[in-house]
């Protein structure tokens, strides 16, 4: 299989390549980290790059590509320092053109270009994490509106974004689950952010919904078809974690290399002693392993041939493998690395956060082991 870049996408590597030399971000994302903020300023000038346009077709004013070039830009700015986990939703046009209705296009493709958060999806509960078949948010019908009522946590970007999807139960028909494009200026929420080990440039929040009144023109998607949804969707969520994962170690690796090889103790570079080589070689064969898997499932998707299971089994394996080269990343860095403010210490906590959200690693197992067996069914 061969993964050479064609020129175009190439081109892309290079254009984002220099944007993160044009000035010291590092600086910045330390403050968006400090003060608990995302990334605008950043994400606004990738857009204005057509970043968030990858994957859009051409007659919608994108650049109709597909996850080899959005795992190569990934990779790219993973590999310089970017935190890509605020950029989840950027390039997720796909749901709202599949999904919505033409006054919600219009609502959500408004923000093309601007580099702003927009939306993300709103599943779980406090009693629904893993098993959302669980959940308790409920819509009620009534004279001609839609009242949304119930308590969703742990929401990604959810302090700032517009607009959220929320997965609710039919309060009618408790076994129809149907999404709403919510308002996030409607009367009747209230948000508490939650402070989080890791990913803290982007929010995360709990939601709380007393009878929010809604519209039938809310609905979004099909009414029953919620967790189908959801699931189309879920793969591209955790391709893009794994991408996401793989950059920081990336990172990591080369921050780490670079130190080993200058860092003097004992009278010798800290590289020529065997056990930093060890690391080494282990780092460099999880990075090329996970290179290889997300490389493989992109042009596997490129080209309509992507397993159910692929995805999962991506997010599973570059989640840990990444935070064992972060963390072996952090040994070499020893005191430093620990005390100060080094960006491998936040890739080793933002790293520790994925193996939970999009998706526990224990669900990451059950649906690619699922997936695997089913083959020989
Ligand atoms: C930072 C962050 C951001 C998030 N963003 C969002 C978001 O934007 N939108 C959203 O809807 N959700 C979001 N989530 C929620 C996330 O998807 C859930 O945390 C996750 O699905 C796990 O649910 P839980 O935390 O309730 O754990 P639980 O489901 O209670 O799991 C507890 C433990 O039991 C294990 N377990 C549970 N069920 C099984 C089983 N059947 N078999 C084996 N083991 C099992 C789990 O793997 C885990 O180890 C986010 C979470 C975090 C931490």
């Amino acid at each position: 299989m061969d993964f050479s870049l064609d020129e175009d996408q190439q081109l892309m590597v290079q254009t984002v390549a220099e944007l993160m030399a044009q000035e010291n971000w590092e600086a910045y994302f330390q403050q968006c980290e400090e003060a608990h903020q995302y990334p605008e300023r950043f994400v606004a000038q990738l857009a204005a790059l057509g970043v968030d346009s990858i994957l859009l077709p051409e007659d919608r004013g994108g650049m109709g590509s597909g996850w080899v070039t959005l795992a190569a830009v990934w990779a790219e700015l993973g590999r310089l320092g970017a935190p890509t986990y605020v950029l989840y939703q950027l390039p997720a046009w796909d749901t709202i053109l599949r999904e919505g209705t033409a006054e919600q296009i219009d609502k959500i493709m408004a923000y093309q270009g601007t580099g702003k958060q927009v939306w993300n999806s709103a599943m779980t509960e406090p009693g629904a994490g893993s098993g959302l078949g669980a959940l308790q948010t409920t819509y009620t019908r009534r004279d001609g509106k839609v009242y949304l009522t119930g308590h969703k946590t742990f929401i990604t970007s959810s302090a700032h974004v517009p607009y959220l999807v929320v997965m609710s139960r039919d309060s009618a028909n408790p076994d129809t689950f149907t999404e709403w494009l919510v308002d996030m200026s409607l009367p009747g929420i209230t948000k508490e952010p939650l402070e989080k080990l890791g990913l803290r440039m982007d929010s995360c929040c709990e939601i709380y919904f007393d009878e929010v009144e809604l519209a039938e023109t809310d609905l979004f998607g099909t009414e029953g078809r919620g967790f189908a949804r959801g699931v189309d969707d879920f793969d591209f969520e955790r391709f893009l974690v794994a991408c996401s994962d793989y950059g920081m170690a990336y990172c990591a690796f080369e921050d780490a290399a670079r130190y080993a090889n200058q860092r003097e103790q004992g009278g010798e570079k800290i590289a020529r002693y065997q056990l930093t080589q060890e690391k080494f070689c282990n780092m460099q064969i999880r990075l090329t392993n996970m290179r290889n898997m997300l490389f493989e499932i992109a042009w596997k998707f490129d080209n309509g041939l992507m397993g159910r299971g692929d995805c999962s089994m991506a997010k599973y394996y570059c989640a840990r493998a990444s935070f064992e080269v972060v963390d072996d990343a952090l040994q070499v860095f020893a005191g430093i690395g620990i005390t100060g403010n080094h960006r491998v210490a936040r890739f080793w906590r933002d790293l520790r956060v994925d193996r939970v959200s999009g998706g526990t690693d224990e669900m990451m197992i059950l649906t690619s082991g699922r997936a695997v067996l089913k083959a020989y069914r």
